[in-house]
């Protein structure tokens, strides 16, 4: 009746009623009590006991500890747990993306797909591990050598969110192990039980190998505890997804002690269609935009610039497009749609629409609540699509579910880039085009203003291999490919003096 869950838990080692902190093997917690429903069909899918302060002290203490030995092992003893680690996801990815996309909500193949990013960076880390590159620089005193080497940074706290509820810690852990971190991971309050999940595939590899306790951490419960992260000196790096509000408390919290904290925060992303696109393409990528993981991906495509020449034509393919979308179970493979996380993400969307028409916006595809068999959670909710201008309120608001808002240009590419980057939020672009001079345009310095710029692609889905992130008020933060790991460890540059004499730099001289 529940789409295999039971079997999957089995595999994974949960219980209905589970311990939501640990240090490695060592599950235990004496906080309030989390009941994690299901948005798929309502039900309780189990509870998970959260962090207390004094259980938060105790996984510090065991992760810095731990810390304090794993960065003795060498990066490519670390890369082999991490690859060991991967072994076990591959061995477990379909009752860990069942599990993902009960929880969370998200397609089976999308919760498939997040385990997939996991596989992916896990291997990406293991290379890595051996690639932990600092520079060499030419002395200007002679008989004298200069490098620098990257070292481990200690405790990494990790905050996410729900909507990517396991790819976003090993993004962060994948990397910071083979830094030498040790991670301490607070999850969403909304998909505990993912967490826990995955900390026990991590223990058991991690005990295996004899990895010192701590080194794979976790706490639970809500901004309170996150909280505790981010007030706390011993942890040098806080990296934080989740929404832009949640980003200015925390980035303001550990700045306050002169910490560092990486921050993944909200987008705001728009499709330019400019006379030149391939309106087929244009289509299927601005409609999985933006009602793909019903609207709840950071990158999710929520407004559309569309030249005036060809208007009509994109509006009324999309339209026409949102006709077949299948909205329902999203464990079942026929559906596109699944629900929105809670009721509250509901009350969102509903405000959204509201507010559109409001502000002067004219509803082309008409939203609502989906009631009756199979759609029980009242989470479920119809793809919607505004005509709407750029400068309304609730479009410069990411609204976090299936709203698309579209809107026109005229003249010059310019025109579209100013209205696409006249939001405050920079993650993630894309453009629709076949000549060369608008796609080389969009790209420049003077183009698209985000952290991710796409040609002839949607706004969402992204590599591994590419660094992950948006400037303005998106965070400015990279995680995951590219050089991103640089963030997880600290540089030394070092000087040696293989003379007999002490030259000082900048020709001084010091006689004595
Ligand atoms: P949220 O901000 O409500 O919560 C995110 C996490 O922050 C949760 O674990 C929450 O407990 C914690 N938190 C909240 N307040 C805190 C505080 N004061 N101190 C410490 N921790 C605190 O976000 P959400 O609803 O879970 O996720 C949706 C948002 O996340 C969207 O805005 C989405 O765009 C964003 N997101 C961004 C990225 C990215 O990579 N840029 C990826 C995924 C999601």
């Amino acid at each position: 009746k529940n789409f295999g869950i039971d079997k999957a838990f089995k595999e994974l080692g949960l219980e209905h009623e589970n311990k939501g902190t640990s240090v490695g093997t060592d599950f235990f917690a004496n906080g309030e009590t989390i009941e994690s429903y299901s948005p798929v069909d309502g039900a309780l899918i189990g509870k998970v006991q959260a962090t207390t302060e004094a259980d938060y002290q105790k996984t510090i203490e065991t992760a810095h500890k731990g810390f304090l030995e794993w960065r003795k092992w060498t990066a490519p003893a670390r890369g082999e747990v991490v690859r060991q680690f991967n072994d076990e996801l591959r061995r477990l990815k379909e009752p860990l993306g069942k599990l993902v996309s009960y929880e969370m909500g998200k397609s089976y193949q999308e919760g498939l797909g997040e385990v997939q990013e996991m596989i992916d960076i896990c291997d990406f880390a293991v290379g890595l591990s051996r690639q932990l590159h600092g520079l060499t620089m030419h002395s200007e005193r002679p008989g004298h050598r200069m490098y620098e080497q990257w070292h481990p940074l200690g405790v990494v706290g990790i905050i996410s969110a729900f909507n990517f509820p396991v790819a976003v810690w090993s993004w962060n852990t994948a990397l910071a192990w083979v830094c030498g971190d040790a991670c301490v991971w607070k999850g969403s309050e909304k998909t505990p039980l993912t967490s826990v999940a995955c900390q026990k595939i991590a223990a058991r590899v991690f005990e295996k190998n004899n990895v010192p306790a701590g080194v794979s951490s976790l706490i639970t419960g809500d901004y309170k505890v996150g909280e505790l992260m981010t007030n706390d000196k011993r942890i040098p790096l806080v990296s934080a997804t989740g929404s832009i509000r949640m980003g200015k408390i925390v980035a303001q919290a550990v700045a306050k002690r002169l910490g560092k904290s990486l921050l993944e925060l909200g987008g705001n992303n728009a499709i330019i269609v400019t006379p030149d696109a391939d309106i087929k393409n244009t289509v299927i990528g601005a409609v999985f935009g933006a009602v793909g993981t019903c609207g709840q991906r950071c990158t999710s495509t929520r407004r559309l610039i569309i030249h005036d020449s060809i208007y009509d034509k994109v509006k009324n393919a999309i339209v026409d497009a949102y006709k077949q979308i299948k909205i329902g179970n999203p464990l079942d493979e026929n559906n596109h749609v699944g629900p929105l996380i809670d009721q509250d993400a509901v009350k969102n969307y509903q405000h959204a629409l509201e507010k559109v028409e409001a502000e002067g916006g004219k509803v082309l595809v008409e939203g609502g609540v989906l009631e009756g068999e199979g759609y029980e959670s009242g989470c479920y909710v119809k793809p919607a699509i505004a005509e709407a201008e750029n400068h309304f309120e609730i479009v410069q608001h990411e609204t976090f579910a299936p709203v698309l808002y579209i809107m026109k240009y005229s003249g010059d590419v310019e025109n579209a880039l100013e209205l696409q980057n006249g939001v405050v939020q920079g993650l993630s672009s894309a453009i629709m085009t076949n000549n060369l001079r608008e796609a080389e345009k969009f790209l420049s310095a003077e183009g698209s203003d985000c952290g991710i710029a796409n040609v002839n692609i949607g706004t969402s889905g992204a590599e591994i291999g590419g660094a992950f992130g948006g400037e303005k008020e998106t965070g400015g933060g990279r995680e995951s490919g590219s050089d991103a790991w640089k963030v997880y460890m600290r540089r030394q540059t070092n000087t040696i003096n293989y003379t007999t004499e002490l030259p000082l730099a900048q020709g001084i001289k010091f006689d004595l």
